[in-house]
């Protein structure tokens, strides 16, 4: 039998009656919350560890935060905080003091300024840029062509190193900015302490990936016949 696999971003259900949102609502045949219970039912498993759940409930507290006038009825959304005081203020329920900052060399002007403003905030902060350690690609295998430059030293996108140097440094949330697609997600395994995402890269859309989603139905529409 085939499986089926939720498709939540295929939902026909309008929102506010998805069974996900309204306990009294509904679901397509794919919907997770109607036929993956179990899955679902397996977070809460997860959530008894004390730890993970204090991480939990502080991550919901703030989500909610990120919003005025939250007493007021009808509630209109009035989200009041950018990205960065919402990882300022996430990080100072958790009691953190010490924040890994893990960013790519081309944004290193952004991640000067960044470090900046963490630390006027009252924190530490270990900022790594990636190509820390200056080790050559050719180190991971990677031939002359394979390279940006090809006829000269490249030192390689090193996120193992960086979660590495974050993880010795007892780093107690690492925040992530502008590492390149895979590079991102090497680090975010290996690091030990809990990473998020600040800004990612998009060398193109200036770092708004999303951009192209927006326009996706005008000036990016080839990407949605599927061409690249
Ligand atoms: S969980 Fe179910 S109701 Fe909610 S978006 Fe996914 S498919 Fe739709």
């Amino acid at each position: 039998m085939k499986q089926i696999y939720p498709q939540c971003a295929f939902c026909p259900v309008p929102d506010g009656e998805r069974i996900c949102q309204n306990l009294e609502g509904r679901g397509p045949e794919f919907c997770p919350t109607l036929h993956k219970k179990e899955e679902t039912d397996r977070s809460l498993e997860v959530l008894k560890d004390p730890e993970i759940l204090h991480f939990a409930q502080q991550a919901s507290i703030q989500e909610a935060e990120c919003y005025d006038r939250r007493h007021e009825r009808p509630f209109v959304m009035r989200p009041v905080k950018p990205r960065l005081q919402e990882i300022i203020e996430f990080s100072r329920r958790m009691g953190y003091k010490r924040l890994g900052l893990a960013f790519c060399e081309g944004l290193k002007t952004e991640a000067k300024t960044t470090a900046k403003i963490l630390i006027k905030h009252g924190f530490e902060v270990v900022s790594v840029m990636c190509c820390a350690g200056g080790i050559p690609k050719e180190s991971i295998g990677l031939e002359a062509d394979q390279k940006i430059i090809r006829d000269q030293f490249e030192p390689m996108c090193n996120p193992i190193g960086q979660a590495e140097i974050c993880n010795e440094a007892e780093t107690e949330l690492n925040i992530l900015l502008g590492l390149c697609v895979g590079h991102d997600s090497l680090f975010m395994k290996h690091a030990k302490a809990y990473c998020t995402v600040f800004a990612v890269k998009d060398r193109v859309l200036g770092h708004n990936p999303l951009a192209l989603v927006y326009n996706a139905a005008s000036y990016y529409r080839r990407y949605t016949e599927g061409q690249d």
